[in-house]
């Protein structure tokens, strides 16, 4: 479960990711690319947090889509659909905002300090209810 309890420092995080797309981003199509999946990943953070995990060993955000059934682990490659095809994905973007969001933020409870989200040693292909996570 990942939950933003800062909203400023998330907003903040999220005006920057969007003005770094604006300033290195030059094709106008993967600039909006980006631009929409920033905001998707925004709206998912907010609205189903319940389902990702922030992975701190190897900093990647896991999430579980309901739409697909899938579960994807991202941070900065992804096993998605749109990342396979080189197009930007909002997992991706997810877990940048994520990532710099808990680096920015000086919570005093960070996700590794939480045993249950801690991934177990065995954390290789695995089926879990009928989910297969890489
Ligand atoms: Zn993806």
């Amino acid at each position: 479960m990942l939950q933003i309890e800062n909203k400023q420092t998330f907003g903040k995080v999220i005006a920057d990711a969007l003005s770094k797309v604006e300033l290195t981003v030059t094709d106008a199509q993967t600039k909006r690319r980006w631009v929409r999946a920033i905001a998707r990943a925004v709206a998912e953070i907010e609205e189903n947090g319940n389902f990702m995990s922030w992975m701190a060993e190897d900093k990647s955000l896991l999430i579980w889509s309901q739409k697909t059934d899938g579960v994807y682990s991202s941070n900065g490659i992804c096993q998605c659909r749109a990342f396979l095809q080189g197009v930007p994905c909002f997992h991706r973007a997810a877990s940048r905002l994520v990532r710099i969001y808990l680096e920015t933020e000086d919570a005093p409870v960070q996700a590794e300090e939480i045993t249950y989200l801690k991934p177990t040693i065995e954390h290789k292909a695995e089926r879990v209810g009928g989910i297969r996570i890489n």
